[in-house]
C-alpha cells in the first residue's frame, strides 16, 4: 500500500447539529465508498464513478513518482565528469 493511501484527512460532519469532523483516509473510501460521523453517523455516501477518479490519480501520481525517481537516477549516472578533490 502506497502513503498517499494513508493520508489522513478530514471533513465536517454533514448533520449541522453534531458539528464533528470525520476522519478518512482515501484508503477507506476505496474500501467502505462512504464516509460516517463515529458520533452520530451521519455522512455521506460517494459516487463510484468519482471513487474511479481518485484512483486513477493515485496511480498516476505514482507512476509520475516512479518516472522522477528514475530521472534522478539517470541524471546522476550521466553525469560528464565526476569531480574529484585533490
Ligand atoms: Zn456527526
Amino acid at each position: 500500500m502506497e502513503k498517499l493511501e494513508k493520508e489522513q484527512h478530514s471533513c465536517d460532519c454533514p448533520n449541522p447539529k453534531c458539528k464533528k469532523e470525520i476522519e478518512y483516509t482515501p484508503y477507506e473510501i476505496f474500501l467502505k465508498k462512504e464516509l460516517k460521523c463515529k458520533k452520530c453517523g451521519s455522512g455521506y455516501k460517494l459516487e463510484s464513478s468519482e471513487i474511479y477518479h481518485l484512483k486513477t490519480s493515485l496511480n498516476d501520481y505514482e507512476k509520475a513518482r516512479y518516472k522522477f525517481y528514475q530521472t534522478l537516477d539517470k541524471l546522476i549516472s550521466n553525469a560528464d565528469e565526476i569531480i574529484t578533490q585533490k
